[in-house]
């Protein structure tokens, strides 16, 4: 069987958790954490990176840092997963939903601007399987509206917009470490800071609402409380299952662009024949091989795409069920003009094996498969 998804191992994870171990310190913000973070900080061009316990907390210390609470009003796609609005619920926040492009799956910025109303705090571009979202109107809008811009970037390490990498663009951005994503802790995330000024606050909610980093640095001689917080940093062990995976990070990126490249080339054909559709990148683009979805005519052909492959031992997977139209959803937020694209394009997209190790003769049977259905 051909499974969905592998999570990363380089077989170093186990020889830097001993070194964690050995060392007697396996909480949070130990030496693995500051090398995670170092690595985020250089090779995202961030001001500041810290290590969370996933990218759902990463979001939720944005949600803080924007200061949005109760009667505010957040815009994002439906088309996302649920932490992505959930982040921002917990603080009593509603949502507004956008419909996206069928190109990239990403919103659709030229939208954005007819869904702001007062209430409206915040924007959050997701960068769907690694894409970037169209960053400089985003941000132009948010400029003009004040408005803050938190990326969804769980997708989005090592890719670029513009030669700028994604996290590092809006006020905040939030990566995710989770065992689907690119590079894996088991659950992890972090968050990444623009602007210098929210350094501090970002160190006290991440500390439970101390000042506690600050005295590990020793500018204070006692912590205390000092703000609402909560406990956002993971733990030691975590961060050197990481750190393993980040200190190859090119070479895992590398090879899931080769994988990329080769089920497109591979499925080309099949692509201009009008059977099925390919992912776009756009030119100004660069993306880190995340996933490699096609888009099947109709949720019919793709169910039974989906039943074809995994009696050849293929497991496909389709992905977000539209965040509007879930119980919670509805509760929390709504859709704002028309739903032409989500519903459509997330009922015919579906995701192909895709992880670091994924053999070349393995995605050559798949794409065999895949044209056998349509021949
Ligand atoms: C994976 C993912 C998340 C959540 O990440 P966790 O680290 O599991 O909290 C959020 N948003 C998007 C778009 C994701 O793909």
């Amino acid at each position: 069987m051909i499974k969905f998804n592998v999570p990363p191992y380089t077989g170093d994870e186990i020889t830097y958790i001993e070194e964690a171990v050995k060392k007697r310190k396996i909480c949070g913000d130990g030496d693995f954490t500051k090398l995670c973070n170092g690595w985020i900080e250089k090779t995202a061009g961030a001001q500041k990176a810290l290590l969370t316990t996933s990218c759902t907390h990463a979001l939720e210390m944005a949600a803080i840092l924007s200061d949005v609470g109760p009667g505010d009003e957040v815009i994002m796609p439906s088309y996302t997963f649920v932490s992505t609005a959930d982040a921002f619920v917990v603080r009593g926040a509603r949502i507004v939903f956008v419909d996206i492009r069928p190109d990239t799956m990403n919103i659709n910025e030229k939208l954005i601007e007819k869904a702001i109303t007062r209430n409206t705090r915040v924007i959050v571009p997701v960068h769907y399987a690694g894409v970037g979202c169209e960053m400089d109107e985003i941000c132009e809008i948010a400029q003009a509206y004040h408005l803050k811009v938190v990326e969804d970037a769980a997708q989005g390490i090592m890719s670029a917009y513009k030669g700028r990498m994604l996290g590092a663009i809006g006020d905040f951005g939030c990566y995710s470490f989770h065992e689907t994503k690119n590079y894996s802790m088991g659950e992890g995330g972090a968050i990444l800071i623009k602007d210098k000024k929210d350094n501090e606050l970002a160190e006290i909610i991440r500390e439970k609402g101390t000042d506690r980093s600050k005295f590990f640095r020793g500018e204070i001689d006692k912590y205390t409380w000092v703000e609402a917080g909560s406990s956002y940093l993971p733990s030691e062990l975590n961060a050197a299952y990481l750190w393993a995976q980040l200190r190859i990070a090119e070479k895992i990126n590398d090879e899931r662009i080769r994988n990329w490249n080769q089920y497109y080339e591979e499925l080309e054909k099949l692509g201009k024949s009008g059977k099925i559709e390919l992912p776009f990148i756009p030119e100004h683009c660069a993306h880190n091989g995340h996933m490699f979805y096609i888009k099947a005519q109709n949720i019919q052909e793709r169910t039974e795409l989906i039943q074809y492959l995994k009696k050849k031992e293929i497991l496909t997977v389709f992905h977000y069920i539209p965040l509007h139209s879930a119980p919670a959803g509805k509760r929390y937020g709504s859709f704002h003009g028309e739903d032409c694209f989500t519903t459509r394009e997330s009922e015919r997209l579906l995701r192909l094996p895709m992880y670091f190790g994924l053999k070349k003769e393995q995605i050559t049977y798949i794409t065999d498969c895949i044209k056998e259905f349509y021949a």
